[in-house]
């Protein structure tokens, strides 16, 4: 996804680790969110204490050509990852004029900070960046 901020600055969304993107979940989503997590993370220890069940999980939550498995920790972090992404929406923040666009999977709504001094890292990470 690209698109044209008004100040006519492009925003890109075309890979990952972008310091102007981030993602929300809502707040009335949190909870079913988690418990769909501990769920799989529950569905996924009873099944790794019996080879049967297992096979079984693996074959419901992650099906596959025969032949072809990954290692049931990919697999379980697959789960995780589809579980999450089913609930977050994405925004992005204009590195130039700093308005904040929220997209809700069909539509882009801009809201334009109140103050010129707002910072334009908004949505950068809190982590300091990695020691060389
Ligand atoms: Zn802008």
């Amino acid at each position: 996804m690209k698109f044209r901020c008004v100040c006519d600055t492009v925003i890109y969304d075309q890979t990952d680790f972008l310091p102007w993107k981030a993602t929300y979940i809502a707040d009335e989503d949190k909870q079913a969110m988690m418990e769909e997590l501990d769920a799989a993370m529950d569905m996924y220890l009873q099944a790794r204490a019996d080879p049967d069940m297992h096979e079984r999980w693996h074959r419901q939550v992650y099906p596959v050509e025969a032949g072809f498995r990954d290692a049931p920790r990919v697999v379980l972090t697959s789960v995780l990852w589809d579980i999450v992404g089913a609930y977050e929406r994405r925004f992005y923040q204009c590195e130039t004029c700093g308005r904040l666009w929220l997209w809700d999977g069909t539509l882009l709504t801009a809201f334009k900070p109140e103050a010129p001094e707002t910072s334009t890292t908004l949505l950068a990470s809190m982590k300091p960046p990695p020691a060389v």
